[in-house]
């Protein structure tokens, strides 16, 4: 039996594909990268923006065809895109035999059996307490592992369809967290990434109602094996002084927050119920950036919110040059069904000026991320090496989440290696390796970062 999965959207949509292809592989199937001879075909969608979905339907009706010649493929539709639709893909597509939800993916075998002698079916169970570190999983990548921490989100931003589809926060014990991050640590990997909707709010749901990354991120750096520690996406209500701490102090824990605003004008902020003000999250980065030396911040923006005039959007463009991103992931406005944003505001500003607005800010975005890597030239850098790009060269991140590009060779692949940077760009840094992990002249090659 072979399996085919395509996984859209977000890293932990990965992280879940991940346990999906270790349960199956683990009850005698075999991973396939070509759908076309698999016996089972799972689509793990995103729900986000209507473009997400619309590749999803797009990606459907290309296997659908598949089943022409082979009646007997199974197909599923798993993940945010079958949690909002539920039956009505299985109405629309009828090649499509079940839809599953975000809590019980790790029932993937089940539910696949289920299909081979049922009738089709869509089946939601809220699963939760089955996450756990024992549940078989086939990360990706050989030296970085995904960690979800917490699922859901309580936050109900007006625009968000997350609420809807991944349901209330509910945080995994902190001891079963620890048992992954040492099933990683044992397998030699080198950087794990705890992930969240709002992964600064895990353990809120515990007894004490406290956040407890920063406790989480102390007791992870513990294991030898693990040498970086990310973490994300971070709400900027939720991040603590102690967690800033912690990340300055920990010279594991990585130098980047991904601290997502959506809007510079609290006009936009309020409507959208982000609970904070553009003055609280300035004054935020201000913190980090004080206490956390030569941290970078990512973050989100959605540009053409009902009712953005053009006033709000240069308050927006106004905080993009204040806060100095590393990098921002900019999106025009998408209204979500059964959202409050969808229900109650008019999606009144045309195609046309949210585009014109996206390309504005873009350029911005590009000219800060130039003069911010020109920091960088003829300096050396520390980076743990990942895959061959396209071009055939390597990439590798800074602790600050600065991307490098360099000739090497496989051999170095979660190594440390330190670069010369050479060339920049308003994208990545391009340099030549001066030393790596275990050269003799290692620790005495002085980095920048
Ligand atoms: N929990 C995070 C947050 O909002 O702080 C991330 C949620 S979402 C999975 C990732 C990003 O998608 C958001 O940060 C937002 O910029 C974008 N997004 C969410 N809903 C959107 C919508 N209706 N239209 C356009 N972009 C949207």
């Amino acid at each position: 039996m072979k399996f085919y999965i395509k996984t859209f959207g977000c890293q932990m949509n990965v992280n879940e594909s991940e346990i999906m292809t270790g349960v199956l592989e683990k009850e005698g199937f075999e991973w396939t990268e070509n759908p076309q001879e698999a016996d089972f075909i799972i689509l793990n969608s995103c729900a986000v923006r209507e473009k997400a979905e619309h590749k999803l339907y797009g990606a459907i009706g290309h296997y659908e065809k598949l089943k022409k010649k082979r009646e007997d493929l199974v197909i599923a539709v798993g993940g945010c895109v079958a949690e909002k639709e539920k039956k009505n893909i299985l109405n629309r597509f009828h090649g499509v035999n079940f839809v599953f939800g975000t809590r019980n993916y790790m029932d993937i075998k089940n539910l696949y059996d289920k299909a081979k002698k049922d009738k089709r079916f869509a089946d939601f169970s809220d699963n939760f307490d089955k996450i756990t570190a024992e549940l078989p999983k086939h990360p990706y990548s050989k030296h970085h592992g995904w960690i979800n921490i917490i699922y859901g989100c309580n936050k109900y931003c007006t625009y968000c369809i997350v609420p809807y589809t991944r349901h209330f926060e509910k945080s995994r014990p902190i001891e079963d967290i620890l048992k992954e991050v040492k099933y990683y640590n044992d397998n030699n990997y080198r950087e794990i990434t705890f992930l969240g909707q709002n992964v600064d709010s895990y353990g809120k749901d515990f007894g004490d109602k406290k956040p407890k990354l920063d406790i989480l991120i102390r007791e992870a750096s513990k294991f030898k094996s693990i040498k970086r520690i990310w973490f994300l996406t971070s709400y900027p209500t939720d991040i603590t002084d102690k967690l800033i701490e912690e990340v300055a102090n920990n010279s594991k824990a990585a130098k980047n927050f991904h601290l997502p605003v959506q809007a510079g004008s609290n006009n936009i902020l309020k409507k959208m119920n982000r609970r904070y003000t553009r003055e609280f999250y300035i004054d935020l980065i201000e913190k980090i950036k004080n206490t956390v030396p030569k941290v970078t911040i990512s973050g989100d923006i959605i540009v053409g919110f009902p009712g953005e005039t053009d006033e709000d959007f240069m308050d927006t463009v106004d905080l993009v040059k204040k806060i100095r991103y590393e990098r921002l992931n900019i999106a025009e406005y998408s209204p979500r069904e059964g959202t409050i944003s969808a229900k109650y505001y008019e999606d009144d500003i045309p195609k046309r000026i949210k585009n014109k607005r996206f390309q504005y800010l873009m350029n911005i975005q590009k000219q800060i991320n130039h003069e911010e890597n020109e920091k960088y030239l003829d300096k050396i850098v520390t980076v743990i090496q990942e895959n061959k790009t396209k071009s055939g060269a390597y990439l590798g991140r800074t602790i600050n989440n600065k991307v490098v590009i360099f000739e090497s060779d496989e051999s170095l692949i979660g190594k440390f290696v330190k670069i010369k940077i050479n060339k920049i760009s308003a994208g990545p840094l391009y340099g030549e390796i001066v030393s790596k992990e275990n050269d003799r002249v290692f620790n005495k090659t002085e980095s920048y970062i």
